[in-house]
């Protein structure tokens, strides 16, 4: 199910940042253990009271060398281009600056729910300094503060009034939805065009949730699929569209919207830094992923070079160690016609149940083969194993003290599970519990 998306703008030092992570609170992101800096966690899911949203800060988005006027207005069009509501933050201790009206122009633009929110007022005698802000033409400003945390569950609500009320995604169970995401120029819009020209292929656009994002439904071999539109994909000619992080918050925003996650490699230059770093956003989602090396054709080779690829790539996705890999070329076609097929199994083995008692069959001979280990005298014991949920296959397994569950053991039962059911292209997870 997709979540509403919600972006915060406005110009520098009205406190986005603060109030992003007010909401988003402690969560561990893996975009932020991987890019090392704060400031570059400018996307993440947020429950707060009970509310289930993405949030943008649209202010971690810098594009390049523009200038401070021509940033924000950007930054703004990002806004509007990817949430469901905009929250239009200012200052309430500078009052309305120029740099907010040219703000508030751009947003003048769309018919997206803006909710003005006025911060840093920090205690409630501060509260007359938001009358200004009418003047801004969004309505009643939300007066908050960022630095104590207050004002932010009146915002939210109001926030949360104006979330769409259906959800496309929801709808349809019967769709397999994938995305392509990797850097610009690997070939993604490419590889769609050409899986899309394969015959029999019926297509019709669709309207994501938000209006912008324009995925493609296709019916083939009588099972329909859609493509979760990416940055690049569909060129709109916008200026920010090659930056870095605003790839890697449309990749983000695929991958959660996906079942199965192609991540598109090019041939001819190998591995890159931001490929690890793109194919770890697909891994911590928990979704199918598949890796696709493109140009293929393009490649000087002999009988070695596609093997010297796979343990290459192997080498440097180690935690995607499940993910098939698939050699084509989107230029004369090759081999493309078969990631149909590949996308359909790991989609089929991302959803896949275990019967219980066959689960219990294939733990306990793993246990037989492998004891459990020990630890001061104490072995793990084993009771009985459950899958819990599926996309990704998710499995309990109840113990008598967890803390004896090794991760080396754990790692085993993994892969006894893997070499009894397959589950090629889905990551498959594995909760130890005391049994109560
Ligand atoms: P951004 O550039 O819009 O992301 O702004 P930041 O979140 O980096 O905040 C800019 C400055 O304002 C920082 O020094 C914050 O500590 C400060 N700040 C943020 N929220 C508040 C607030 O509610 N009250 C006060 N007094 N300062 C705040
Ligand atoms: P995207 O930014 O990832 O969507 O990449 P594009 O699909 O726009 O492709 C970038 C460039 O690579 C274009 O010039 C394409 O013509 C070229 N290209 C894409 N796929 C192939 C391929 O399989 N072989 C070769 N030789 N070139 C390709």
């Amino acid at each position: 199910m997709t979540k509403p998306t919600v972006a915060i703008v406005g110009r520098p030092n009205v406190g986005k940042s603060t109030i992003f992570n007010r909401i988003v609170g402690e969560r561990i992101s893996i975009v932020e253990d991987v890019a090392g800096v704060t400031r570059d966690r400018i996307y993440s899911s947020a429950d707060w009271l009970n509310y289930d949203f993405n949030l943008i800060d649209t202010g971690g988005i810098d594009i390049g060398d523009e200038p401070f006027l021509e940033q924000i207005r950007l930054q703004a069009e990002i806004a509007i281009d990817e949430a469901d509501v905009i929250i239009f933050l200012t200052n309430g201790r500078e009052g309305v600056t120029d740099a907010d009206e040219q703000v508030a122009k751009i947003l003048y633009k769309t018919k997206k729910p803006v909710v003005l929110a006025v911060n840093k007022i920090d205690n409630p005698e501060m509260r007359d300094m938001i009358y200004d802000f009418y003047s801004l033409g969004f309505g009643d400003p939300y007066p908050i503060s960022g630095s104590h945390g207050l004002g932010l569950g009146d915002l939210l609500d109001e926030v949360a009034k104006n979330f769409p009320a259906t959800d496309a995604d929801a709808i349809e169970d019967d769709v397999i939805r994938f995305s392509l995401i990797g850097r610009p120029n690997v070939g993604k819009s490419s590889l769609v065009n050409a899986l899309l020209g394969e015959e029999r292929v019926i297509v019709s656009d669709v309207a994501g949730t938000t209006t912008d994002a324009i995925d493609t439904s296709y019916i083939f071999e009588d099972q329909k699929y859609r493509i979760i539109d990416t940055a690049g994909m569909r060129k709109k000619g916008k200026v920010y569209e090659n930056t870095e992080k605003y790839s890697v918050l449309r990749a983000l925003r695929a991958i959660e919207r996906s079942d199965v996650v192609l991540i598109v490699l090019n041939g001819e230059e190998g591995i890159r830094e931001q490929d690890k770093r793109i194919a770890g956003y697909a891994e911590e989602a928990g979704k199918g992923v598949m890796i696709v090396v493109n140009k293929w054709d393009a490649v000087e080779k002999d009988d070695k070079t596609m093997n010297a690829f796979v343990a290459d790539i192997r080498d440097n996705f180690q935690f995607l160690e499940y993910a098939p890999i698939a050699f084509v070329s989107a230029k004369t076609k090759q081999r493309v016609h078969g990631l149909f097929d590949k996308i359909r199994m790991i989609s089929e083995n991302h959803a896949l149940r275990i019967q219980s008692s066959v689960l219990n069959e294939v733990i306990e001979d793993a246990v037989a083969r492998n004891p459990a280990p020990t630890d001061k005298g104490r072995r793990l014991r084993i009771y009985y194993t459950t899958q819990v949920s599926v996309q990704p296959p998710t499995f309990v397994v109840f113990v008598n003290e967890p803390e004896l569950m090794h991760f080396s053991y754990e790692r085993f039962l993994q892969n006894r599970l893997r070499e009894s059911f397959g589950f090629e292209g889905t990551p498959i997870r594995l909760i130890t519990r005391a049994r109560s």
